[in-house]
């Protein structure tokens, strides 16, 4: 069935010529700042571990089912049943080396599902898991983790591009891996199950990113954009290749979200001087709702700034509220890319090598 899909994509958009890396490595869970995880197999499945020069075989029912992990500086510490080993690197794939379901646990904060080859390592005590996972599958996870249910059908699959898109141009945001999985990057939990929205989304969008001057560009998305999404000068980024055009938006331009926030005196002047980067160092330290926007009138009484504003994150692309509306006003994923990222177009990535 997705060979049909692809083959029928392929005949209505160009293919890309470059070839293009089909799996992507996230670094997962870094936001726990984990000394201590554990690891497991699917409930019917079974990993092949490989560190300090061993093979294990992780699978229920058998002796070593649970592979406990703790750091030691820049070392890893295993232990399962009465084994334990020390070693710099672990992998963790299935028996073939293969991409296969695995559960990461960090012991009284998480449990988390993943599909893909997890690489684990330490660095100054802390432990940094990597998945490295198909490109379909990252891009389901995604559709899942920042879409809100009920979303129509061509909104989320126009979703699926940008973020498929955002994945294939990229990254070099970190060191230790390509992609984090929060907002910084984009927000990723579990794959979501083959039948639902999200997974069906990735599927009928197979391969499918947008460009501009024949390479993928970066596309960014936020929830709303208060009217009309924003240009990288308008709030102070720096953004190559795709040059991002402030397009109006017709839902959020008649029901905007409006919001009003207090901020000191030394906040305000860390928006106005450094634009989406200064929200950005308040979001940090105060909570991500501390500034919702960066499209604000700014008002000082008493020694506070009353800001008042309108719209939900930086502004730029795609605005999901938008996409919304305009899905269900019956456009499609095609149209509602070209309305958010003019002068692009659609390619389908060539097949993986
Ligand atoms: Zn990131
Ligand atoms: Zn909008």
């Amino acid at each position: 069935m997705r060979c049909v899909c692809l083959l029928l994509l392929s005949l209505g958009f160009p293919l890309l010529a470059q070839s293009q890396t089909r799996t992507v490595r996230i670094g997962v869970l870094g936001i726990f700042h984990p000394h201590e995880l554990t690891i497991a197999a699917d409930p019917t499945g079974e990993l092949l571990i490989v560190a300090g020069g061993q093979r294990i075989f992780l699978q229920r029912g058998s002796s070593c089912s649970l592979l406990r992990v703790r750091s030691a500086g820049d070392n890893l510490l295993l232990s399962c049943s009465t084994m334990e080993i020390r070693a710099v690197e672990l992998r963790a794939s299935g028996r073939n080396q293969q991409s296969a379901g695995l559960v990461l646990t960090l012991p009284g904060k998480i449990k988390r599902r993943y599909l893909g080859v997890l690489e684990l390592k330490a660095k100054n005590g802390e432990l940094l898991p990597t998945i490295t996972m198909d490109l379909e599958t990252a891009v389901a996870s995604v559709i899942q983790a920042e879409t809100t249910p009920g979303t129509p059908m061509e909104a989320l699959k126009a979703q699926a591009v940008v973020s498929r898109s955002y994945f294939v141009s990229g990254g070099g945001r970190h060191t230790d891996f390509d992609f984090c999985d929060l907002t910084h990057c984009q927000f990723l939990r579990e794959p979501p199950a083959s039948d639902s929205p999200a997974a069906n989304a990735a599927m009928s969008t197979h391969g499918l990113v947008l460009t501009y001057e024949e390479k993928p560009v970066t596309a960014m998305f936020s929830r709303s954009c208060g009217g009309r999404t924003r240009t990288p000068e308008e709030i102070r980024v720096s953004q190559n290749g795709y040059p991002y055009f402030s397009v109006r938006c017709d839902f959020c331009y008649n029901h905007p979200v409006r919001w009003t926030r207090k901020v000191s005196r030394e906040d305000a002047a860390l928006l106005r001087l450094h634009g989406e980067n200064g929200r950005l160092a308040i979001g940090r330290r105060l909570g991500w709702d501390a500034v919702p926007s960066n499209n604000f009138t700014a008002q000082e009484a008493g020694g506070e700034v009353t800001l008042s504003g309108v719209g939900q994150g930086h502004g730029l692309g795609l605005c999901q509220r938008g996409a919304r509306n305009m899905a269900e006003s019956g456009s499609d994923f095609r149209a509602i890319l070209d309305h958010y990222f003019p002068n692009t177009r659609l390619d389908v990535l060539p097949s993986a090598p």
